[in-house]
């Protein structure tokens, strides 16, 4: 019979399979049973839409049963089974297995670290042997990496049956261990407690003999080795953190190591259990339209679905969990789950507990929420921006900014509260990060009188800000909006003199600029700086670059005002070319424009006559 070849993926993850190293072994035995356990499901499921089929569960269970004489150890079960096609597709191939899908290639090269951490099904079985037989109404064989078999079988059972000739010991590895009951059995109740259908082995053991004393005999028993009830049954006591991270690897909810986990126990309006993850790590397409949120729904212990989308708000799409629910019809079809009221109440319940957590790590575990908020704060935002803000009382203390004064990540609240009595608005400054915003000339005079800036360095902040419009009655403001709201002084007064007083020059400079500004004026923000841009209007600048770099964009302006600073040499400058020389009011005005522009992070639409325009400066 000729051999046929693995697919390329799968040879090179057979090698690292079989290279692996001593303490990742023991995982093959959880990805066999949960295989075994998936087919049993299978055949569940089937049975509940077609009237031939019974399902009695005690015919359904998984056997382990090793034979040291012969070396193997046999994984038997009484699920769905394979037909030859299936066989063929369903272990020729591996790389449609998600966890390594999306491995990039220099990660694959560390498969050590991946073979420990991650689910890798079926092929795990060669880390332990060098034969691995499968099975069905077909035999199907393989030695590893040089390829695999298939012939018709003779088989008197439904389900599968696996059966692996285990290694023989080397010197630096023992593989004995594979046939040992109480080796076995630990690995069992490790990994594989929860699975719903018994795991069943032949223990052998010895007792007294009934009736003779001191006198012992062999005996040899089936025994469940699992206890059946699933971790999300079980009392949050007899829990160890542990068990929680374990089932989050089992389930392959993420391969990072979760911030916090909610397990949840209601028995209110609607009964349910759940056991939800909020991850660390954000999933490599997050926040693309791939990613697919969703809760797995079970009905009473069965898996009815395994990503139930109608379960979590798109701002909690990063959770990850189950939820098992009596109250739901077990043969429900997507559709009606959409309009389940057992569900709505359902969904409605874990958003205020999702909420109440997330508040909670917030509270005592700033550390741990400024992680978490790395990685989807974003999404947060997006859920204050979206629906017109019909969440953002649900979100919006649940939101971070840098703060000027600080230093770091600060809530809404925490900013209030130190607002003083003459500062009537919160302030916030736009840009492309924190360097960039702290040397804006706009923050200068608010920084000098003391005030607090919240610096927005993503897209989607100052939108979901406006969306937001007033946090505790105080409402949100550029530093390079027109009118600051403070209480005119001193300078307020020098300033507008100054305005009143150049009016003219001021009039001939916006003339020089054409439609680029709206107005040019004497600025009361700068310090030491000489020019800067503000807005009027509900457009500030940052959200005019937004708007221009998306997708077919209508051509949004900020309305801007080209701010000078009087106090500085170059007005004298400027004072001084005012109605002497034309050409040279031409020439500097141009010049701030440009500046400002550039301190905006803004294109300047003609370099060139820019860059010539200093060299006249210069000469
Ligand atoms: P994964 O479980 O991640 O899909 P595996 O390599 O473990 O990857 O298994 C590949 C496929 O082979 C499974 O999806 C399933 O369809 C099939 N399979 C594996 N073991 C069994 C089994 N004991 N009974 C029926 N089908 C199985």
């Amino acid at each position: 019979m000729s051999k046929k070849q693995f697919k390329a993926e799968s040879k090179r993850l057979l090698e690292m399979m079989i290279n692996s190293i001593y303490t990742q072994r023991e995982i093959f035995l959880r990805e066999l049973i949960s295989n075994a356990s998936d087919a049993i499901d299978k055949l569940y499921y089937k049975a509940l839409t077609d009237d031939q089929l019974v399902f009695n569960k005690e015919d359904y269970y998984v056997k382990v049963s090793a034979d040291k004489e012969r070396r193997t150890l046999t994984i038997t079960d009484t699920g769905i089974g394979m037909s030859k096609e299936e066989l063929e597709n369903n272990l020729g191939v591996i790389a449609k297995s998600g966890s390594f899908a999306f491995k990039k290639e220099n990660e694959l090269k560390d498969g050590h670290n991946i073979i420990g951490q991650f689910g890798v099904g079926f092929y795990s079985a060669f880390m332990v042997a060098d034969v691995v037989t499968v099975t069905t109404a077909f035999k199907w064989e393989s030695t590893g990496a040089d390829g695999y078999t298939i012939e018709p079988a003779e088989k008197a059972t439904a389900g599968t049956e696996i059966v692996l000739n285990i290694k023989e010991n080397t010197e630096d590895d023992q593989y004995d261990e594979y046939l040992e009951e109480y080796r076995l059995k630990s690995i069992i109740k490790k990994y594989s407690d929860f699975i719903r259908y018994p795991i069943k082995m032949d223990v052998k053991g010895q007792r007294p003999k009934a009736d003779v004393e001191n006198e012992f005999e062999e005996y040899q028993e089936e025994q469940t080795v699992n206890s059946m009830v699933p971790i999300w049954r079980k009392n949050k006591n007899e829990l160890t953190q542990e068990d929680y991270d374990q089932f989050y690897f089992e389930k392959r909810y993420g391969f990072d190591k979760p911030i916090k986990h909610l397990h949840i126990s209601a028995d209110g309006a609607v009964v349910y259990n759940a056991i939800l993850y909020i991850p660390e790590n954000t999933p490599f397409d997050y926040y693309t339209k791939e990613y697919e949120k969703g809760l797995e729904l079970y009905s009473n212990g069965v898996l009815i679905m395994d990503k139930c989308s109608d379960l979590l708000p798109d701002y909690f799409s990063f959770v990850k969990g189950m939820v098992d629910s009596e109250d739901l019809s077990l043969n429900i079809s997507r559709e009606m789950l959409q309009h389940d009221r057992q569900l709505k109440l359902i969904a409605k319940n874990i958003n205020s507990k999702i909420k109440s957590a997330l508040l909670g790590i917030l509270k005592d575990e700033r550390e741990q929420y400024e992680t978490f908020y790395k990685g989807f704060g974003r999404q947060l935002k997006f859920g204050v921006y979206n629906d017109y803000g019909a969440n953002k009382d649900v979100l919006q203390d649940l939101l971070l900014f840098h703060s000027s004064k600080e230093k770091k990540l600060v809530t809404l609240d925490e900013y209030v509260s130190r607002m003083s009595e003459d500062q009537k608005y919160i302030y916030y400054a736009s840009g492309e990060s924190i360097e960039r915003i702290e040397r804006l000339p706009q923050t200068e005079m608010l920084s000098d009188k003391g005030y607090e800036i919240l610096y927005f360095t993503d897209d989607i902040d100052e939108f979901a800000i406006k969306v937001v419009a007033k946090y505790k009655d105080k409402e949100f403001k550029s530093v390079s909006s027109g009118d600051l709201g403070i209480e005119a002084d001193e300078k307020d007064k020098e300033t507008a003199e100054e305005q009143e007083q150049n009016k003219e020059l001021f009039e001939q400079m916006k003339e020089i600029l054409q439609d680029k500004v709206k107005a040019v004026k004497a600025s009361k923000r700068l310090k030491s700086h000489p020019v800067c841009l503000s807005t009027e209007g509900e457009v500030t600048i940052e959200m005019e670059k937004i708007l221009k770099a998306m997708p077919n964009s209508q051509d949004v302006k900020a309305d801007k005002v080209l701010e000078i600073n009087v106090n500085h040499e170059i007005f004298a400058a400027l004072k001084d070319a005012h109605g002497k020389d034309q050409a040279k009011l031409g020439l500097y005005t141009s010049l701030l424009y440009n500046q400002a522009l550039l301190i905006e992070g803004l294109p300047i639409q003609d370099p060139v006559s820019f860059t010539n325009d200093i060299c006249k400066v210069m000469v």
